[in-house]
């Protein structure tokens, strides 16, 4: 493992990403959608789960009128999915591609701000079950495919307030805490016996609906956009993280990363 490794400074090749499958959820919107427009255009196979079929058929349409492979689209609501939803995205992506070589979790939800003594129980499930136990069961069932690349990497997306316990968050922070450990308890199980790298990603403030959400008075202009913040990405689910694993990573400088 590469202790050097910094995703912020690598410079991605054009075809970087050529030959490889890449499987991104909440890629609808916000930074998934960019980091999967990104990947199509380092020439990646894309995959695109997410809830909402006229958004994710918007974002392939994009990446259609470009010269990038032909994107796919699996319909997945995290929020609402039962095992036989998961086992039929993961025969899709066995069936049509044979394998996966990238699989970026990046759907959340916020939930509320508010303290932990008023947290609403049922939005405490609901965030929980989309930002940890739908990203634990769709890993579940992509890992035979994952298993079957010569080189993938598994991307869970983390956040500030997951490194460092801050007040209100509830449950989007715990969350995020959750995801970091289950990157790491996920790294050390498959290291040694597996080509699959595990790893998670802060992508810092961003100017997307969620962090209009968390932050109604910012001026969200003054933000980067999504489209700013995909380097890192692309080097995490790409051939220049290989060998790295288990690391926690921040896509832009620490003073911004929210
Ligand atoms: P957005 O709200 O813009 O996008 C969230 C994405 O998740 C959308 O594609 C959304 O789909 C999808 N999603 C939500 N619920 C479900 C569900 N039940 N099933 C399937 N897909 C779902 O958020 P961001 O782009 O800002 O956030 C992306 C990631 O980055 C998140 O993990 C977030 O926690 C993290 N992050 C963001 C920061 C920021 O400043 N923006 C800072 C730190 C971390 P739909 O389009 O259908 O709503």
């Amino acid at each position: 493992m590469s202790a050097a490794f910094d995703p912020r400074t690598h410079l991605a090749a054009a075809a970087e990403l050529a030959g490889r499958v890449i499987a991104i959820t909440g890629a609808s919107d916000g930074i998934g959608r960019a980091v999967a427009l990104a990947c199509a255009r380092h020439q990646a196979s894309v995959i695109l789960i997410g809830r909402n079929v006229r958004k994710l058929e918007a974002v392939h349409a994009e990446i259609a009128t470009s010269r990038a492979p032909e994107a796919s689209i699996a319909v997945l609501d995290l929020e609402r999915a039962l095992a036989a939803d998961y086992d039929r995205v993961a025969d899709a992506v066995l069936e049509r591609y044979g394998r996966l070589d990238g699989l970026l979790h990046n759907a959340a939800l916020l939930g509320t701000l508010s303290p932990i003594e008023h947290y609403d129980v049922p939005t405490w499930c609901r965030v929980l079950h989309v930002n940890v136990t739908a990203a634990f069961a769709l890993t579940q069932v992509l890992l035979p495919a994952l298993k079957k690349s010569a080189d993938a990497s598994v991307v869970f997306t983390a956040s500030a307030v997951g490194r460092h316990g801050r007040a209100y968050w509830g449950a989007y922070a715990v969350s995020k805490f959750a995801v970091e450990g289950l990157s790491q308890v996920l790294s050390a199980e498959l290291e040694g016996i597996s080509h699959v790298r595990v790893n998670a990603l802060n992508p810092g403030r961003a100017r997307t609906a969620m962090r209009r959400q968390a932050y109604p008075a910012e001026d969200i202009e003054t933000l980067p956009l999504p489209e700013a913040l995909t380097g890192p990405y692309i080097a995490l689910l790409g051939p220049a993280s290989r060998g790295v694993s288990g690391r926690s990573f921040d896509a832009q400088p620490s003073p911004v990363a929210g």
